[in-house]
């Protein structure tokens, strides 16, 4: 059987989970990252973020020796097979920046350049349909002198974990797709696959590398559209009397046909992969001669849903300007520090222009949030000092811990008890039972 030795470019969540998961089942792995204080810190047992498990299993395969990171590219001459995790970010017109992935794929061949055994080597970043054959490829084969198919084999592997649930979906994909230059790279990148997941095979889908590509983005396009779907309905039934957009999308989810998850009313979609990952589609598929208007209307959703927070607190107070006001949750989601693309950076910047002095609150991101906004909002240490003597309460992220608030707390802790509810995460008549003012996303007047 073919002996792995696998490194891995790009120690972020995906290609540290890739590594980590990879090495806690046995396979040696090398993990290279350009940030030299990432790479110290990984050593060290630290995770440059927060990611619920990983730090344990980290330690685990550091102390058996099965994984380690450095900055040096030179190590990946002990190794047989490459994945590339780099960043592939929007430049500031939207369209996807491929400068991580170039200068990854230079320093690569640059010690590839001395190897004369097969080397594998796996895009796993996100990227628009044709990065793998046309830049990776390309550069490999052109700068390099590598020979696709005899000294270079070349696959695209697109990654689907969610922060927050990295580990679990590592082990437990829904499939896997394998985008292939040949057969060949094909069969190495499934076989390291299948012997990875032990007992617990997913399906494998074999593709071209295009495809692959394109699967990564169609994903991700769909369940941004979903989200904008749902948010465009809880939107009309805001203006419904009686209308409650949670029994709507309910009934609608049972429909085996469109599924309840990603079906959910809230403040809209953030995240380092959706917003930049529809509009790389959006300025591909238009530089290809497409407009992608049902793409171009999620976004549209989307950007304009965060705001909705502010809609619903000016129907209560008609001024925010020297108001306390309280968001609960940074986050781009529960259970990560992540604020790339987060609408809780919106939702900020809005409460400060209409003059509201705002206070937050978040498990795990605010020290990413310090690094935003400095000193131009107050950090409180715990729920109920970001509670005391607000005017307004905005819960922008659904954690666990904001589930368990009762009515009880908003309204000893509160000057006035007026939420606003972005995440449907509480039951309107519980709270309007006891007196609050209790505004939600999809909750007409009436309801
Ligand atoms: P990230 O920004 O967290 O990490 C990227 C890492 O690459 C950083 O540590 C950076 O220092 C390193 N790096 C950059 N250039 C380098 C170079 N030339 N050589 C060595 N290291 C270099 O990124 P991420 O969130 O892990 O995402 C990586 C890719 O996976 C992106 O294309 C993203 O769209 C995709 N993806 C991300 C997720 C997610 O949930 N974060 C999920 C699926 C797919």
């Amino acid at each position: 059987m073919y002996k792995y030795r696998v490194s891995i470019i790009g120690l972020g969540y995906v290609g540290l989970t890739t590594a980590v998961a990879l090495a806690s089942r046995g396979f040696n792995v090398i993990g290279i990252d350009a940030n030299s204080m990432k790479v110290e810190k990984i050593n060290n047992g630290e995770l440059p973020f927060y990611e619920p498990g990983l730090r344990d299993l980290l330690i685990k395969v550091l102390d058996k020796k099965r994984f380690h990171a450095t900055t040096d590219y030179k190590e990946i001459l002990n190794t047989n097979i490459t994945f590339i995790c780099v960043g592939t970010p929007s430049l500031p017109d939207g369209r996807i920046d491929l400068s991580q992935i170039v200068s990854a794929t230079k320093s690569l061949g640059n010690v590839l350049r001395k190897k004369n055994d097969i080397h594998f080597v796996v895009v796993k970043s996100t990227v628009i349909p044709g990065t793998t054959r046309n830049v990776v490829g390309k550069i490999l084969v052109n700068n390099y002198g590598k020979r696709l198919g005899e000294n270079l084999g070349l696959c695209m592997n697109p990654e689907f974990l969610r922060e927050g649930t990295a580990l679990y979906d590592t082990f437990n994909p829904g499939r896997v797709v394998i985008g292939e230059y040949d057969k060949k790279s094909g069969d190495i990148l499934e076989n390291l696959w299948r012997t990875f997941y032990r007992a617990n095979q997913p399906p494998i889908l074999r593709t071209s590398l295009e495809a692959a590509e394109m699967i990564k983005y169609a994903s991700n396009a769909f369940l941004a559209t979903k989200i904008s779907f749902a948010n465009t309905i809880a939107n009309i039934c805001q203006h419904i009397p009686n209308c409650d957009v949670l029994e709507v999308l309910r009934g609608v989810g049972l429909d085996h046909r469109i599924n309840p998850a990603f079906l959910g009313p809230g403040l809209g979609f953030g995240g380092s992969c959706f917003p930049k990952d529809v509009k790389a589609l959006i300025s591909f598929s238009k530089d290809i001669g497409y407009e992608p208007i049902l793409l171009e209307a999620t976004l549209k959703v989307n950007e304009e849903q965060p705001y909705k927070a502010i809609e619903l607190a000016k129907k209560h107070y008609n001024s925010l300007k020297g108001l306390r006001v309280t968001v609960l949750g940074l986050a781009f989601k529960p259970n990560t520090d992540d604020m790339r693309g987060a609408v809780s950076i919106k939702i900020i910047n809005k409460l400060l222009e209409e003059g509201a002095k705002v206070v937050v609150h978040d498990p795990k991101a605010v020290a990413n949030a310090r690094k935003i906004f400095s000193d131009k909002i107050e950090y409180a240490s715990d729920v109920y000092n970001a509670l005391k003597g607000a005017d307004l309460v905005i819960i922008v992220t659904e954690w666990d811990e904001y589930k368990k608030l009762t009515p009880s707390v908003f309204k000893t802790y509160m000057r006035r008890a007026v939420i606003i509810d972005g995440r449907r995460i509480y039951n309107p008549q519980t709270f309007r039972n006891e007196g609050i003012s209790f505004y939600a996303i999809g909750l007409s007047e009436g309801t």
